[in-house]
């Protein structure tokens, strides 16, 4: 399969070479040609699939084909700043050889530049909700012209409150449009935003709903939660791990890692909603550049990070939501690289894990680390409801799950037969 069959001009085929891709991703496949044609979609697909070229590149064409105004016709929505930016990055790539313009808006940031943008006039608007309405109620946007939506991250933009959000930004938009919904995950509610939204959509999904990628190695150590820090040092040292993306849970837990790797001669820096738009932009270029081997970051903060194919991710403590694990692990393993997520796991999280478990329909591959496996022993020997809980495990793994097969790969690294299967354990 070639972009050039997909039906896409000159123009967009130049970028598209220019940024080294050389066929298009499946969600690309499938998805513009649909666009084109002026048809809804709704897109069960995760970061890192190549969605954002799915739409960007169609919606480009459909544009540039169109009369052109002052006023946006596409609008795409975002759940972050980060990735508003990104998308709006890539809008610009991708069309850079097509007289169209692009602008972002989002909150953290002074609006008087925004405004002057729009007041210039702009053909493509990548913005969160919040401060799209805050545009919208002092009159300084008009979005009576829009003729494309994108939803992009529907899941995550629920999982953040923006519903509310989104139905009032719906009713700031003309009627008759083209609906673009993109999701990682299909809940209920998704599917109900999209009943409203979407007029006989093209269902269009890449992944299995709500499985991580499939070229990712996933990979549980055990650990008492008092050496998580020791462990993971030990990991990044020992593995010379040269880019890795770690996940903990709160602001707080983020910087204090980030510092505590430092202590430990391992460069880090974090990323989180606290921190300001400049301080964010400043620590993911560090990160990009090399700079700095380690980003520590909690949930929000990363969604939708464009971060190509990382090696390894690392949940330094496990999400609350088992869908964020599959979030999470989105960026590592994309385009078809392989990638690892290493889950540091105490025993107070192994209900998390559990669920996760479920969410991915697969059990996660349990590998202690040498040193680090006699802590984690001598717990399961001090509480006996965690060995109860790992017999209650076994009995129901066998019934409902198969653990992956470690690969070859990993066998040797572990010589031993250390990678094992929780079904297997104990
Ligand atoms: P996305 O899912 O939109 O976040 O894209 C994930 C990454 O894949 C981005 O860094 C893109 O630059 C890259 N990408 C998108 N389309 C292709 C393609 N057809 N071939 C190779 N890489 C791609």
């Amino acid at each position: 399969m070639s972009f050039e069959r997909l039906g896409l001009q000159a123009e967009l085929l130049d970028a598209v070479a220019a940024e080294g891709y050389t066929s298009p991703t499946p969600i690309q496949a499938r998805a513009i040609p649909v666009i084109l044609e002026g048809r809804d979609v709704l897109g069960g697909a995760q970061t890192g699939t190549g969605k954002t070229a799915a739409f960007a590149l169609p919606i480009l064409q459909l544009l540039n084909r169109g009369e052109r105004g002052r006023l946006p016709r596409a609008l795409i929505l975002t759940p972050t700043r980060e990735l508003a930016a990104q998308v709006e990055e890539s809008v610009r790539t991708y069309g850079r050889k097509l007289p169209l313009r692009s602008t972002v808006i989002y909150g953290g940031v002074g609006i008087n530049p925004q405004i002057d943008a729009l007041r210039r006039g702009v053909d493509i608007l990548v913005a969160t909700p919040g401060r799209l309405l805050d545009h919208a109620g002092q009159g300084t946007l008009n979005l009576s012209r829009v003729e494309i939506l994108v939803l992009d991250e529907a899941d995550r933009m629920l999982d953040m409150g923006f519903i509310h959000d989104i139905r009032r930004i719906l009713k700031l938009l003309p009627h008759k449009r083209q609906n673009l919904l993109f999701s990682a995950t299909y809940s209920n509610e998704i599917k109900s935003l999209a009943d409203g939204l979407l007029h006989e959509p093209e269902l269009i999904e890449v992944a299995r709903r709500n499985t991580a990628a499939e070229t990712v190695t996933h990979v549980v150590h055990p650990v008492v939660h008092t050496r998580k820090r020791e462990l993971l040092s030990h990991l990044i040292k020992g593995g010379d791990w040269k880019r890795v993306l770690v996940f903990t849970r709160t602001k707080h837990g983020a910087n204090r890692l980030a510092n505590q790797l430092m202590s430990d001669g391992v460069s880090a820096t974090a990323i989180h909603g606290n921190k300001s738009q400049a301080a964010r932009t400043r620590a993911l270029a560090e990160f990009k550049s090399g700079a700095v081997r380690t980003l520590v970051a909690t949930d929000i903060a990363a969604r939708g990070l464009d971060i190509d194919s990382l090696p390894h991710v690392v949940n330094y403590e496990l999400p609350n939501i088992p869908e964020d694990y599959v979030h999470r692990i989105g960026r590592t393993g994309r385009a078809g690289a392989n990638g690892m997520a290493l889950s540091l796991v105490c025993l107070e999280e192994e209900e998390l894990l559990t669920n996760i478990q479920k969410v991915l329909q697969h059990k996660i591959q349990v590998e202690k680390v040498p040193g680090f496996e006699q802590e984690s022993a001598s717990a399961s020997r001090q509480t006996p409801s965690y060995r109860q809980a790992v017999a209650r495990r076994d009995t129901r793994g066998a019934k409902e799950g198969f653990g992956r097969r470690p690969s070859s790969r990993r066998d040797e690294r572990q010589g031993n037969g250390d990678g094992r299967n929780f079904k297997r354990r104990g």
